[in-house]
């Protein structure tokens, strides 16, 4: 790079520290956060895991809650079981997307609801991770208020992730960040077949 190109980068650089300096300053609420990863891309259910992993390294209790992998040798699963500090909870039917018995698996999601209600009220939980939940809304299992009024609600250092395809319009609005994934390419358009430790 030329000394004159150096000194450009410097001084864009410097810049940028400044305004990002001015936007650290800015936050200086302490409070946690409600985070909706959604989209059709690959990447939410790890994106959560990520973070749990993240909390968990810091000593904090947490949640994971799946609605739908649960029955499945996912390797976070194996992982994760004994781990101190986190509490699971599944879905104890075998629910995919292309559900076969609405009413057994509407009475597993509610079940799944009572269990996990006591954690909004719980400070000393630090993270919930509510995986694939978006489609307990739109398959209206669980009532979608019910949920809003939980985290509204809830201890004001708690965090919860959301995760699942097509998150429902209040569940945007209640989250404070919100990512939706985009599949710019999937493996598995191209005939690639799903691999353990990738996919689960
Ligand atoms: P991951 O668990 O890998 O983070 P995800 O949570 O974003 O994925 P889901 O919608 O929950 O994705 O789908 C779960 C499974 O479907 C995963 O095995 C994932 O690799 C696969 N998958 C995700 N997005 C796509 C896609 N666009 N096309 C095909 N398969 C996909
Ligand atoms: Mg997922």
């Amino acid at each position: 790079m030329s000394e004159e190109k150096a000194q450009r980068h410097n001084e864009r650089m410097k810049r940028h520290k400044k305004v990002v300096d001015a936007k650290i300053e800015k936050a200086t609420i302490e409070q946690g956060v409600v985070i909706v990863i959604t989209g059709n891309g690959k990447g939410k259910t790890t994106s959560a895991l990520g973070t749990l992993l993240r909390s968990l390294g810091h000593g904090h209790q947490c949640a994971l809650v799946q609605f739908i992998k649960g029955q499945w040798d996912c390797g976070e699963t194996r992982f994760f079981a004994g781990t101190q500090n986190l509490v699971s909870y599944t879905m104890d039917t075998g629910f995919t997307w292309n559900t076969q018995n609405f009413e057994q698996d509407k009475q597993a999601a509610l079940d799944v609801w009572q269990q996990i209600k006591p954690l909004f009220s719980d400070p000393n939980c630090h993270l919930i991770v509510l995986d694939e939940i978006t489609y307990m809304f739109k398959y209206k299992y669980l009532d979608i208020a019910e949920l809003v009024t939980a985290i509204n609600n809830r201890p004001k250092i708690q965090n919860v992730i959301i995760t699942g395809r097509a998150a429902a319009k209040e569940l945007i609005e209640l989250a404070d960040t919100v990512s939706e994934i985009n599949p710019v390419k999937h493996a598995f358009n191209q005939g690639i077949k799903a691999q353990e430790g990738i996919e689960w």
